[in-house]
């Protein structure tokens, strides 16, 4: 059986533009070699917006050298890139960005969204890329909710949305660069949950809402990520409270990560390369 290895708890909160109060649950500046393949993991609300005239987000910013994935589950975010990549999505939907070489994106509440305000709720996920493949093209996968599979858990226990990797037979939608499984979880209480998991894989649960417990000891609840041990395969989850979680769990790249702001790469000298690419004009620019 998977043992916990230890839990973050995560209580500052920013703002990310104007649009996205988030809290930051994770970092590679705080905790790299532990979540490998996975940088860093923002999560924006619940918060309520009133209606505004204007739609709230962060402009035109850069990145390069690995993926950022976003899930929505209330509210709607619209999103442009350097690349031709662009859509709006809702509540359970997926926007699934490769930067890779580096590209320019904008990150706005979907204009839906700014006229009627309302509930607001996300997570945006920074994925790594293997040092072979920072360079490659950057690409733009918009995922909708009906693409993605729902398992039903074993004896009423809830669901999993399989977004990127495999439950039993059932496979996510999102391609990806490594072996990963990111799935959308809700359990329901005083069920027990057991899953098969890779052996020597990272493997991390971030409880957005509810209480869990794992191993029977360690009580996991909201706001709270749960970093397990890579050894064994079995993750059991005690479900105390009805609970929303995200499950991250992939194979560690074993790479080193040299990062600066939206910047994720393996050596200062390409940190370097990366800035001065981007002053010159080389990550293009967001058509109109
Ligand atoms: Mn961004």
């Amino acid at each position: 059986m998977k043992e916990l290895a230890f839990i973050k708890r995560s209580n500052e909160r920013h703002w990310v533009g104007d649009g996205f109060p988030v809290r930051s649950i994770f970092s590679y500046q705080d905790i790299a070699e532990e979540m490998s393949p996975f940088l860093l993991m923002d999560h924006a609300g619940p918060a309520n917006f009133p209606a505004t005239s204007h739609q709230l987000g962060v402009g035109q910013h850069p990145h390069r050298g690995f993926e950022t994935v976003t899930i929505v589950y209330e509210g709607g975010v619209s999103h442009r890139d350097s690349s031709g990549g662009g859509g709006t999505i809702g509540p359970g939907d997926v926007q699934w960005m490769t930067a890779a070489s580096g590209l320019i994106h904008e990150e706005y509440h979907s204009p839906a969204f700014a006229r009627t305000g309302g509930a607001f709720e996300m997570v945006q996920l920074w994925v790594n890329l293997p040092a072979k493949e920072k360079m490659t093209a950057p690409g733009y996968q918009g995922i909708t909710a009906d693409e993605i599979p729902r398992v039903a858990l074993p004896e009423g226990a809830g669901e999993a949305r399989i977004i990127a990797g495999q439950l039993g037979d059932t496979r996510g939608p999102a391609r990806t660069f490594t072996p990963m499984n990111v799935w959308d979880m809700r359990l329901k209480a005083h069920h027990r949950v057991t899953l098969e998991l890779p052996e020597g894989h990272t493997t991390a649960l971030f409880v957005l809402k509810g209480a869990i417990r794992l191993g029977n000891r360690h009580p996991v609840r909201t706001a709270e990520l749960a970093v397990m041990e890579r050894r064994g395969s079995q993750l059991v989850i005690d479900v105390e409270e009805d609970t929303k979680l995200l499950l991250l769990n992939g194979a560690p790249l074993d790479e080193p990560i040299v990062g600066h702001g939206p910047f994720v790469m393996n050596t200062q000298e390409e940190i370097v390369q990366a800035i001065n690419d981007y002053n010159s004009g080389r990550f293009g620019q967001i058509g109109r």
